[in-house]
């Protein structure tokens, strides 16, 4: 498949595609400039130039109908495709009266084309519009940040780190959750928060979650492996837990991946948990529903995560077969200090027992936290007291060596005084 995201150098002169092609990519222009030309009882029409900061050729992928006048360079140019599905997948999520307006627009354009006349070539073009030149840089932003997500899947660029998931009782480990950093070879370790938004805006999470599927299968065998050697601070049904969003369930055959990994790899599936914000959750409860069923069905562990941020439903919460509630570290971290909080969490751990669910504390920064949630009886925690992500080789030294008197949740007994 062509890289649309590769620069096209366009000599003066030369054809870009005349009227009635099919065309798959509307282009940004960068440098130089282009003419929209009809030709006519043998004779050429100009009907207009364009040039950097303009783009040209999104009618025909807006109406996915056949070009409407042909493109010749004017000068030297350098262009930037934007692919069919980048715009497609950007009016999909569009308000339905703009894309009935836009659709309007193209559509009494295309009427009007066949009376345009040849004095239009005279025209000078237009400077673009300052708010034509901001979507411009917004547009270009976008794109060549798709690209650099491309690349990074093709050249393997992503890496899972692996974060402690703890019985708080106990101090066993009871788990990991995987969280994906980017190794980008310019800018150097990048956290999901700067690429994962971007990746969900363009649609390409759904390969990025593939992959992390994909990458799963591969590092969760040695991660039992690991866990063997500790059995008595390594709970025996360790999982490890991963993040997806609304598109996965709604867009990709992602139980189907699952099952294709799992099959692969030999692994139970008990031993994998899906993660999803409570706030995607609610955008489409009865299509997250029934894919959640499915994954649940076939035996994964399902967390809503960041719960307390996102406005649930309770009604909902009901009818969706979660088994996790990951409470926020919003109300971790005030916890201690603002009674309120406190309360939230409370209610919180109160909900999960209820609706029979497994609590799990997040951002669990220091020992005081740990030890008042132990009393509130939440069952699990994660967060930089236990560990940060780390890479797979630090995790699996931590997992096979895993000291769980550590990490208990509870003040260490006094020392018995030799002499009693
Ligand atoms: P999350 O799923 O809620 O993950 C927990 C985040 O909190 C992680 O940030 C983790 O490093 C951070 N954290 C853990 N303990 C503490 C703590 O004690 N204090 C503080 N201040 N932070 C703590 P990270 O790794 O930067 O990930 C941010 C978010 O990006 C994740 O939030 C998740 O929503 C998303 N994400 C991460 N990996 C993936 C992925 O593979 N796919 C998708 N779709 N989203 C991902
Ligand atoms: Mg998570
Ligand atoms: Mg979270």
């Amino acid at each position: 498949m062509q890289d649309t995201s590769d620069h096209i150098h366009l000599p003066a002169g030369a054809i870009l595609f005349e009227a009635g092609a099919i065309g798959d990519c509307a282009y940004l222009i960068l440098s130089g400039s282009i003419e929209i030309f009809l030709r006519r009882d043998g004779a050429v029409a100009v009907l207009g130039r364009r040039g950097p900061g303009e783009i040209f050729g999104e009618m025909a992928i807006l109406d996915a109908r056949p070009r409407s006048a042909g493109i010749r360079a004017a000068a030297d140019c350098v262009l930037l495709p934007v692919g069919e599905a980048q715009i497609r997948q950007r009016l999909a999520g569009a308000d339905p009266i703009l894309r009935l307006c836009l659709e309007t627009l193209i559509a009494r354009f295309r009427e009007a084309l066949p009376r345009l006349a040849p004095a239009e070539a005279e025209r000078r073009p237009m400077p673009p519009s300052p708010t034509a030149r901001a979507d411009f840089d917004a547009a270009l932003a976008a794109l060549t940040q798709e690209h650099a997500l491309r690349r990074a899947l093709a050249r393997h660029e992503f890496a899972l780190y692996l974060q402690p998931i703890v019985r708080l009782a106990t101090g066993r480990l009871a788990g990991f959750e995987a969280l994906i950093r980017w190794h980008d070879p310019e800018r150097g370790l990048v956290a999901p928060a700067a690429f994962i938004p971007a990746a969900e805006a363009s649609g390409q999470i759904v390969a990025i979650t593939a992959w992390v599927i994909d990458e799963l299968g591969r590092i969760m065998p040695g991660i039992l492996r690991a866990a063997l050697h500790a059995p008595a601070t390594v709970e025996p049904s360790l999982f490890v837990s991963f993040n997806v969003t609304a598109q996965d369930l709604a867009r990709s055959d992602m139980p189907g991946l699952i099952g294709a990994m799992l099959g692969r790899s030999g692994l139970a599936p008990e031993a994998l948990k899906l993660e999803i914000t409570e706030s995607t959750l609610m955008q489409d409860p009865a299509g997250a529903a029934a894919a959640l069923a499915r994954c649940r069905a076939a035996g994964l562990g399902i967390a809503v995560d960041d719960f307390g941020t996102g406005y649930s439903s309770l009604s909902h919460l009901s009818t969706l077969p979660i088994t996790t509630l990951k409470i926020d570290r919003a109300f971790i971290r005030p916890m201690l200090a603002e009674p309120r909080d406190r309360r939230i969490v409370q209610t919180i751990l109160r909900l999960a027992d209820e609706i029979g669910v497994v609590a799990v504390a997040e951002g669990i920064e220091g020992a005081a936290e740990a030890q008042a949630l132990t009393a509130m009886g939440c069952a699990l925690g994660q967060g930089y007291h236990f560990g940060r992500p780390m890479p797979l080789p630090d995790a699996l030294a931590r997992a096979a060596s895993w000291d769980a008197q550590a990490w208990r949740g509870v003040p260490p007994a006094p020392a018995t005084p030799l002499s009693a």
